[in-house]
């Protein structure tokens, strides 16, 4: 049987490339919400890693099982960092992603390519019975002047990735699971699996 953990999200777009990064290492990621009523894990923390925590924590505290939180955002520069941590919310909990994306384009018009640099971030915590231990990773990009791509979920269509010169929307998850924050945070989770956890059990 293949390592299993548990992750604490809802957001779909996410459990995809969860199941999708960790699959080629040989991890099954199962959503938690599957097999438990753990509620939805209020964002409440102040950094990326504090929710991360938060959302493993309240996984591990509910099951006894190996739970991942996961908290992502985009950064732009010409914007501060913003809408950071609050890119899931960005302009108001009533907007589609649609509005968000157009609200972003917005505030970047007439800022010109070299100014509309971002980032993607990405943190993820494992809560265990072995304790706690959280990965990070940062993807380095830019913002298109107009939405491009079908693939993928939240700011996709307008994160520019610069060795392709497409958006991640256009790029699909064949290479987006391969660059991204989410695939470098994970990629340390599934390397700190493998060696600190699965090893240890299978040596006894
Ligand atoms: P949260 O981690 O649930 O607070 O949500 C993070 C938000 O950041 C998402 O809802 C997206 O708006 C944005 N985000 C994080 N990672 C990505 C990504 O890989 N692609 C597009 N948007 C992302």
């Amino acid at each position: 049987m293949k390592p299993r953990v548990y992750i604490v999200t809802r957001n779909q777009g996410k459990l995809t490339e969860i199941q999708d990064i960790l699959g080629a290492f040989g991890i099954e990621a199962k959503g938690i919400y599957e097999i438990a009523d753990i509620g939805e894990v209020a964002e409440t923390g102040k950094t990326y890693l504090e929710n991360a925590l938060l959302k493993a924590r309240a996984g591990f505290a509910k099951t006894g099982f190996l739970s991942v939180g996961e908290d992502s955002g985009l950064e732009v520069a010409a914007l501060g960092g913003l809408p950071g941590i609050h890119s899931a919310r960005f302009g108001g909990p009533g907007l589609s992603q649609k509005e968000r994306i157009n609200l972003l384009l917005e505030h970047l018009r007439g800022v010109p390519k070299e100014k509309r640099t971002a980032r993607f971030v990405c943190v993820v915590a494992l809560a265990s019975p072995w304790g706690e231990k959280v990965f990070e990773g940062v993807c380095e990009g830019y913002i298109a002047e107009e939405p491009q791509g079908e693939f993928g979920f939240g700011y996709d269509p307008v994160f520019v990735f610069p060795p392709f010169e497409k958006t991640f929307a256009q790029l699909g998850p064949k290479v987006k699971n391969q660059v991204s924050h989410r695939a470098m945070a994970l990629r340390k989770l599934a390397q700190f699996l493998h060696e600190e956890i699965y090893q240890g059990l299978k040596e006894g």
